[in-house]
């Protein structure tokens, strides 16, 4: 309340008046004029909505000034001015009258930037040209770039949130490149939409208002090049431009791509008296004779959005283990989150492969502490998983398969990752990692585990017999078969459950993706050349994390399994 009074007080002293009408919305409007920055004053709205300033006043252009009608970068279709970007400036809620001056004097130099035509202006209108070009919520997501053409996004109600796919289609692909190449012009058709590129940064003038419909859309064409205007009259005149329902052009200039969407139904067709099958007849240079009924066919302005593999994993920095087969042991807790986590980081891209093997099946006991929900109770973990990450992940190759790793292992992986947590399996991996480094072979195994009720999270990497401890070393054994942790993180003794003839070790599902990122981030220290420190660890007690020192780990003398190699 003080904030709004301090704001409502400052207003009116800078000559604002408060808009009692139009605040039915919430918070206030003030009328009143934009004077700063030695710019002619403009009158303005602000509204003010959020008192706490997290969400900045928005001002209007008031109907009648100057730049009302303009198109022109930073003016919203409400008249708004997007004066501030969002993130960028924090105003401080503490200092109500600095802050509001703030935004007057910011949105006082957009409007001196406004009058003296400064050139910048176009460059931001074509960085944020998308949120100028769009009016419909639909999405082109263009997923080329890929050379298998089985690689599609998979998402479901494709068409309730307008989501258009590009997939590419070899064969019509080539046969259209040669078939349209034109200079440095050139067609690729897609299933449907048809790609234009242009040399070109579009839009080549700020002013120019955004087509509506087909004629306008070639009038706008024209002013940004005249070059592609020839290629889209081209495009016109085909008749496998207008086979279907939408036809789409897709302009991939310089700076974005963006799509024109073309509303044929038959609601268009019967109303102006076209017949299906004919309309080429009518497009081309056709266009351009009076009365000619397509040049009124509405479009839809749509957003092209890169959905290749570089965009998608762009935010990764560079992607990991591309090319590279890895095995994973176990899809468990840990497996589970530990896949979900390789894919997201850039295994299985350009035939690299993820191979998980389990032979379990998910149960009511496991939905709390797994990646795996409802959908696939009943159903084996390694082959659930590999549809989970093929739908929500395409680029990605993985491999599920059922059975026991015992049975079908081979070393035929660049890594292998126990994630089955089992000091049994992993006791007998070891052994048999070990005779096969001892073959001349190559392969790292890379061990995750928890420790104690999931307090303790562990990796091991074992990628050489040379110096370093195998994940026996671990262990310290006794005469009689008993054996103990080396480095035990505690010997409070673990409260086992029993489910049937099942043993559970109770932990919560936070536990297991601690292992599984640990496992994740080694394995991708090792993809980079930095295998060290080969033994990673973190746990807590109660509440409090505690530090591991994580190492390279010498081997234990007398080790059972390494000293006898
Ligand atoms: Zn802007
Ligand atoms: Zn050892």
């Amino acid at each position: 309340m003080e904030v709004q009074i301090a704001i409502e007080r400052y207003l009116l002293r800078c000559g604002f008046t408060a808009d009692l009408k139009s605040g039915s919305e919430g918070g206030r409007v003030f009328r009143g004029v934009l004077d700063r920055a030695g710019i002619d004053p403009i009158m303005v709205l602000i509204w003010i909505y959020d008192w706490s300033l997290s969400k900045y006043p928005v001002i209007y252009l008031k109907e009648g000034e100057r730049y009302y009608n303009t198109v022109s970068a930073h003016i919203n279709w409400d008249r708004s001015l997007c004066y501030i970007a969002p993130g960028e400036v924090v105003l401080n809620a503490f200092a109500p009258e600095s802050a509001i001056e703030l935004c007057l004097e910011t949105a006082s130099r957009l409007i001196s930037r406004f009058d003296a035509c400064d050139p910048t202006l176009l460059t931001d209108y074509r960085d944020e040209f998308n949120a100028y070009w769009s009016n419909d919520r639909s999405r082109i997501y263009a997923v080329d770039g890929l050379v298998k053409s089985h690689y599609h996004l998979h998402i479901d109600n494709v068409k309730e949130r307008g989501v258009w796919l590009v997939s590419p289609n070899r064969k019509e692909h080539n046969h259209l490149y040669e078939y349209f190449s034109n200079g440095n012009e050139c067609f690729t058709a897609f299933s449907g939409a048809f790609v234009i590129t242009s040399e070109e940064n579009w839009p080549k003038d700020i002013k120019l208002p955004l087509p509506e419909n087909l004629k306008e859309f070639l009038e706008w064409v024209r002013i940004n090049s005249p070059k592609s205007l020839l290629s889209l009259v081209r495009l016109l005149s085909l008749s496998i431009f207008w086979e279907r329902a939408y036809p789409t052009v897709i302009f991939k200039t310089q700076n974005h791509s963006l799509a024109a969407i073309f509303k044929l139904d038959m609601e268009f067709i019967e109303s102006k008296k076209l017949t299906v099958g004919s309309l080429h007849a009518l497009g081309g240079f056709r266009l351009y004779v009076d009365g000619n009924p397509l040049v009124k066919l509405p479009m839809i302005r749509c957003n092209v959005e890169d959905a290749s593999v570089d965009a998608v994993y762009a935010r990764n920095g560079s992607p990991s283990f591309q090319g590279k087969n890895i095995l994973v042991i176990g899809a468990g807790s840990i497996g589970g989150f530990l896949v979900e986590s390789l894919a997201m980081v850039g295994a299985g891209l350009e035939e690299g492969c993820i191979t998980i093997i389990d032979e379990d099946y998910l149960e009511i006991g496991n939905l709390t502490r797994h990646v795996l929900g409802v959908d696939d109770l009943n159903r084996y973990k390694s082959e659930a998983l590999q549809e989970k990450i093929e739908r929500e992940m395409p680029y990605t190759g993985i491999n599920g398969i059922v059975g026991d790793a015992q049975q079908n292992l081979n070393f035929e992986y660049d890594m292998i990752i126990d994630a089955t947590g089992q000091e049994a399996f992993s006791r007998w991996l070891n052994r048999e990692h070990l005779s096969h480094l001892m073959k001349g072979g190559n392969t790292p195994i890379l061990y995750a585990w928890l420790e104690g009720e999931g307090t303790a999270w562990r990796t091991l990497l074992v990628d050489s017999l040379d110096d370093h401890a195998c994940w026996e070393c671990l262990y310290i054994h006794g005469k009689d078969g008993d054996r103990a942790l080396r480095f035990p993180h505690s010997n409070e003794p673990v409260n086992y459950r029993h489910v049937g003839c099942k043993t559970i070790v109770p932990y919560a599902a936070t536990a297991a993706m601690q292992a599984a990122a640990l496992a994740c981030e080694a394995a991708v220290d090792w993809y980079q050349g930095q295998p060290s420190p080969r033994f990673r660890g973190g746990h807590r007690s109660g509440r409090v994390y505690e530090a591991f020192s994580n190492r390279d780990l010498e081997k234990q003398e007398g080790c059972l399994a390494c000293s006898k190699t």
